[in-house]
């Protein structure tokens, strides 16, 4: 999956970052270069800015988001206090649909495996942002107006075609990068360089540790937004109904849409046909019943749900053991991507974990004054646990949900346990202790 690396050249970096960094007002204190402009690299561009450093972000693609189109997401009280931070929240609620529930239930609607009460499980963790549902070409689009206007001066604050070709090594440990492509020629001295260029980085190559493998993710994964909610469907209950090794969610979006996903287990990736795709995907499901499934499933039979888009997907997923370097960290998919079919529970963390380490790395890099080394190697000891564990736990759901028709009761007993430490943490470094007690459980 990897394309050609990237060639670091030069000697080894001292590591120290000469200007002292305290607070945003002696700006601009860093050079930094973001390799990416997807949810994470423009959030870390914008958390970067905003902390008064000088930002050259870019990005490969030619135009910016296309791979967010047709995929929405829960954006759990964790994520939008990270939103909060990047100065965004406000116009996120105002683009999302409020939930106030989230509800498992069995393939047949006659079970209920949990059921969650989203604002009173914000509450309980002091978190006021909410529970939202939103599409995620939206979320990247209210990132990207933000990031231009915290780049008033800056033509392009994306440079688009563009990607790293080389980097190499000032005396004083500074990177010289070169880049590929006509946005950006060349970045010299910096002081930071963030790989934020999604699972398959190449910016991953130059941190050093072992190069990790893209690991399937353990099931494939059809999405579809409609455009119009069936009126059975709760416009502030996010649903799951779990079958024997496949599970159908509904999540409320604004303008009456629905983003329906189905994932089913598999050991291997299947073929797969746009031909025969949405027949595959009525197959799986076929029975299923309960909070409107039926009425979305007959809306996709007969075409009354305005343009259905269904695509399929097996979302790869990595564990990284390095994600820094003396000067370079790895931020969002980049470090760490989740198998993306864990339950509901898990929903949203795979993003809120990427817009969680932007405000986690801007963190460490104040709280160490400037010395870049310093401040990456405490966001890495910070998040990798909490990463680590909730990758753990999504592939434990993962295979829970092979067995789940059987072992509803088992499911309930820990569902909302962890549905409340998942989302547990995002105001300090790492996610509280909360999270490490409740999956010891599991
Ligand atoms: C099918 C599917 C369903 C998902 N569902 C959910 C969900 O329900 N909930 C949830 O929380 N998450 C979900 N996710 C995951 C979520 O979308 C990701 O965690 C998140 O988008 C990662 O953002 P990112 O910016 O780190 O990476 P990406 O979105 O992959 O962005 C990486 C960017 O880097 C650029 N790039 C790549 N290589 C280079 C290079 N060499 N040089 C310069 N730029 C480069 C790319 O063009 C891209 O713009 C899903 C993902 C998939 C695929």
């Amino acid at each position: 999956m990897r394309g050609s690396r990237i060639v670091l050249a030069g000697r080894p970096s001292i590591g120290r970052c000469r200007r002292s960094f305290t607070t945003a007002s002696d700006a601009p204190a860093l050079r930094c270069v973001v390799s990416g402009g997807g949810i994470t690299g423009i959030a870390a561009s914008i958390a970067l800015r905003q902390a008064g450093h000088q930002v050259t972000t870019v990005d490969g693609a030619k135009m910016l988001g296309e791979q967010y189109h047709g995929l929405a997401t829960m954006l759990p009280a964790n994520a939008m206090a990270a939103l909060q931070d990047l100065g965004v929240a406000a116009e996120v609620e105002a683009q999302a649909q409020s939930l106030e529930r989230l509800v498992l239930i069995g393939e047949k609607g006659d079970k209920l495996f949990g059921e969650v009460d989203l604002n009173a499980t914000a509450a309980e963790l002091g978190l006021s942002g909410g529970f939202h549902g939103i599409e995620l070409e939206t979320l990247h689009k209210i990132l990207h107006t933000r990031l231009k206007q915290c780049s008033k001066g800056v033509k392009h604050p994306v440079a688009l075609g563009t990607s790293i070709k080389k980097i190499g090594l000032s005396p004083d440990g500074a990177l010289q990068i070169l880049f590929n492509g006509k946005g950006v020629k060349s970045a010299k001295n910096t002081h930071l360089l963030v790989g934020a260029d999604g699972v398959g980085s190449h910016v991953r190559g130059t941190v050093g540790g072992e190069d990790p493998k893209l690991e399937f993710g353990g099931c494939g994964v059809w999405h579809l937004i409609l455009q119009k909610r069936p009126d059975s469907v709760d416009p502030h209950t996010a649903v799951e109904v779990w079958g024997a090794g496949s599970r159908l969610g509904l999540l409320p979006l604004p303008g009456g849409k629905l983003f329906c996903y189905g994932a089913v287990s598999r050991r291997a990736p299947q073929p797969d046909s746009p031909k025969t795709r949405v027949a595959a995907f009525l197959k799986a499901f076929e029975g299923f019943h309960g909070y409107g499934c039926e009425h979305v499933l007959a809306a996709v039979v007969d075409g009354h749900a305005g343009t259905v888009d269904i695509a399929f997907d097996y979302p790869p997923y990595v564990t990284s053991a390095t994600w820094h370097s003396d000067r370079t960290v790895l931020l969002g998919d980049a470090a760490h991507a989740f198998p993306h079919c864990s339950a509901a529970v898990y929903q949203g963390q795979s993003l809120a974990a990427c817009l969680g380490d932007t405000t986690a790395l801007l963190r460490a890099l104040s709280a160490s004054a400037c010395d870049v080394p310093t401040g990456l190697a405490a966001f890495v000891g910070a998040r990798q646990q909490a990463v680590d564990a909730e990758q753990a736990a999504a592939k434990k759901v993962t295979t829970e949900s092979q067995q789940s028709t059987a072992r509803g009761s088992s499911i309930r007993k820990w569902i909302q346990s962890a549905a409340l430490s998942a989302i547990g943490g995002v105001g300090s470094l790492g996610y509280p202790a909360l999270l490490r007690s409740s999956l010891k459980k599991l």
